[in-house]
């Protein structure tokens, strides 16, 4: 009898298990593929961590929790994993991006600095600014090395004792009075709690999400700058633009050696089906953050080296899933993702270990519940 048995070890499966076997109980950890893979959300090197916050102002104490746990990972680790470089966020003052990060600045006092165009050539070249638009830095952003952070997490997890079956996938789960059934074509475990973390194939074992948790195709391209000075980290802030009708879309400085990575959030927004391959990167991906990068940042992302794949799974209004199952308390549910949740995974991962440990957590997340969805699905 486990404790928790935790299904799916991507970004929040794999911190649900380690902080859950550093407070000294018996888990076991169980992975379809293995951790990171390049069929799930967390690969590609990369991933923005910023604090104030465009999406919701009520977002912001968890990232200040969320910050600090990943400090906290780091010194455990002894690896760097958060890197600042600052977050430019560009476009009107009264959109969307701008606008809702202002909100979150001034609801919480947060560091910010507004940069008009002439300010803007000045300090970051690498950026090009229509008139009208406007810069805004967060200072507290930057970025994180997802593949690091989890296999980080999986190395803790197993010197606290927890177990982890890589290259198992759950095919069932059966709650019952006191305890729970976790089975795959191998073998069943019994558990008092289960974590279903499960990302993309969320729905398989929770069909309850089926229609709501929808995956969707994702692809980010790579860039070698002409300018090799103004890509580096060190002058070069993570970027999310602002393209009023056209989206959004989003950009790192040359962290590695294939340089700047640029991507469009929900990209074309065409949902897949999770068990068939990702639709390979096609010629209209490419064209499309081809012609972002040549727009906006002509110097920093100039000839494009490499392009990829990658899942996002939305949830309606964006925001994430985090409760127990609705009837059955024995099931959690995580679907963190709706294409930017990694930033949270320090702080989802103490989240995961008090509902199922505790039966629930002192930290907000009453947003995340199945009741404010339903709601959210009603007002619709
Ligand atoms: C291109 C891209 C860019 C992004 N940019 C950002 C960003 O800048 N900032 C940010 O904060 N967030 C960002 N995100 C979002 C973030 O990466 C996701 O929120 C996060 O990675 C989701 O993690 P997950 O654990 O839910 O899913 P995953 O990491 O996909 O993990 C799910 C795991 O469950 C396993 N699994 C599935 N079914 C079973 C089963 N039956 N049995 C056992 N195991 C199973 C899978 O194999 C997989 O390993 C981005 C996402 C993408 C794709």
């Amino acid at each position: 009898m486990y404790d928790v048995v935790v299904v799916g070890l991507g970004a929040m499966g794999s911190a649900a298990v380690a902080e859950i076997a550093a407070r000294g109980r018996k888990v076991l950890g169980i992975e379809a593929r293995h951790p990171a893979h390049k069929l799930g959300s967390s690969h590609g090197d990369s991933r923005i961590i910023r604090l104030g916050y465009h999406e919701d102002p009520a977002y912001v104490p968890l990232l200040r929790r969320a910050y600090g746990n990943w400090r906290r990972l780091e010194r455990r680790l002894g690896a760097d994993i958060l890197t600042k470089t600052g977050v430019l966020q560009i476009g009107h003052p009264d959109g969307r991006l701008v606008g809702g990060m202002l909100k979150s600045c001034a609801e919480y006092g947060l560091a910010h600095e507004i940069l008009e165009r002439a300010a803007m050539e000045d300090r970051f070249p690498g950026f090009v600014l229509e008139s009208g638009e406007v810069a805004v830095l967060d200072p507290n952003g930057g970025y994180i090395r997802p593949e690091t952070a989890i296999w980080g997490n999986l190395r803790l997890a197993m010197e606290d004792g927890a177990e982890l079956h890589i290259g198992e996938k759950v095919t069932a789960i059966e709650p019952g009075a006191n305890s729970v059934t976790i089975r795959s074509p191998s073998a069943s475990y019994r558990a008092r709690k289960v974590v279903v973390a499960t990302g993309s194939w969320i729905a398989e074992l929770v069909p309850r999400v089926a229609g709501r948790a929808v995956p969707i195709r994702q692809v980010v391209a790579w860039y070698r700058p002409s300018d090799d000075f103004a890509a580096q980290p060190q002058r070069m802030p993570c970027l999310l633009r602002d393209e009023g009708d056209r989206g959004s879309y989003f950009g790192f400085p040359q962290i590695g050696v294939d340089g700047v990575k640029i991507g469009k959030h929900t990209h074309f927004h065409e949902p897949i089906d999770p068990d068939r391959e990702t639709p390979p990167v096609n010629d209209v991906d490419t064209a499309m953050l081809d012609s972002f990068a040549a727009r906006r940042m002509p110097s920093v992302a100039t000839v494009r080296v490499r392009a990829v794949t990658c899942r996002y799974t939305m949830l309606p209004g964006e925001d994430f899933l985090i409760d127990s199952l609705p009837g059955e308390p024995s099931v959690v549910v995580c679907s963190a993702c709706s294409g930017h949740g990694f930033k949270f995974t320090s702080v989802i991962g103490e989240i995961l270990a008090d509902l199922s440990l505790d039966g629930g957590t002192d930290l907000p997340i009453a947003r995340f519940s199945f009741n404010a969805h339903l709601e959210l699905e009603e007002t619709a």
